[in-house]
């Protein structure tokens, strides 16, 4: 079947890399994203090239592209802490030469922690982090992109003035492009509501003008257990959180944003939670053009 909308969701590669492309197919996705460790180790090995053969054929069998790798979490490239910071460039060399290996269109890293310092520093000291772990990577065929957080405590990113910092401060000076992913929940989170007509336009125009709509080619759909400000992140499933199926359905269906790459990070609290979300994001793809 042809979808209009490249749709998917986080996906586990438990047991083989290509189970990814499977798991997604199955659950009716046409796109994923995966960790290409586990993304709560410092160290995670490069996986075994039969095994991408393997995970690259199921792809283009199944037609699931692009392929989105999200970051370990631990990594904080804007880390003062002589322990951490190492563990983070080196871990996130790990995550660009494994992203570069699976042959992932995308790598999604969190912005980081201003912990400690003030957020022009660590702007530059995420800058400088970026660019160490990068230190001879040359790949054309990925993107690294930032993703914009709710602004919990002392995290960088929620804000998309700082995301477009990050990016200023780095553009030229390295071996691949770097973008954003704009994630629906944070987006709430930190404050900027657009569950109404008016709340996209304004959040589609804010976007274009601060961070460019080109530079933005993955959006998580996460709807939000927290209100529109509580800077909490937490994950709802689609149309039962503070966001509401209208406003995913101008996302949509807006004429600027259909073209995207829509990934759920939705809760699994039963089987086939993906495959309901998924679905339910198909069923609003197919409605008339909603006025964005
Ligand atoms: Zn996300
Ligand atoms: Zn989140």
């Amino acid at each position: 079947m042809a979808f209009t909308h490249r749709i998917g969701a986080h996906t586990s590669t438990a047991g083989a890399l290509e189970n990814a492309a499977i798991l997604a197919h199955a659950a009716g996705a046409n796109t994923a994203q995966i960790f290409s460790g586990s993304p709560r180790t410092w160290r995670n090995p490069m996986p075994a090239p039969a095994a991408v053969a393997k995970l690259k054929d199921a792809r283009a069998r199944l037609d699931v592209n692009p392929l989105v790798i999200h970051a370990n979490y631990l990594i904080n490239l804007a880390s003062i802490d002589p322990s951490n910071r190492p563990k983070s460039v080196d871990a996130f060399r790990g995550e660009l030469e494994r992203a570069a290996a699976i042959g992932a269109e995308y790598l999604v890293l969190h912005p980081g922690s201003y912990k400690d310092q003030t957020v022009e520093t660590a702007l530059d000291r995420f800058a400088e982090g970026l660019l160490e772990a990068s230190r001879g990577m040359d790949s054309a065929a990925l993107t690294v992109l930032l993703e914009n957080t709710a602004g919990a405590g002392s995290a960088l990113g929620s804000r998309f003035e700082e995301l477009a910092a990050m990016r200023e401060r780095v553009s030229g000076k390295l071996g691949y492009r770097i973008g954003f992913c704009i994630d629906t929940c944070h987006t709430l989170a930190a404050g900027i509501d657009f569950t109404t007509p008016e709340g996209m336009k304004s959040l589609v125009s804010s976007l274009d003008s601060t961070l460019g709509l080109e530079n933005i080619p993955v959006i998580h759909m996460n709807d939000s257990k927290a209100p529109c400000g509580s800077r909490l992140d937490r994950h709802e499933h689609i149309g039962e959180g503070h966001i509401g199926c209208e406003a995913f359905g101008r996302i949509l269906n807006h004429p600027r944003l259909a073209s995207k790459c829509f990934i759920l990070e939705t809760p699994v609290d039963e089987d086939g939670d993906f495959a309901r979300n998924i679905a339910a994001l198909r069923d609003l793809s197919k409605k008339p053009r909603v006025k964005a």
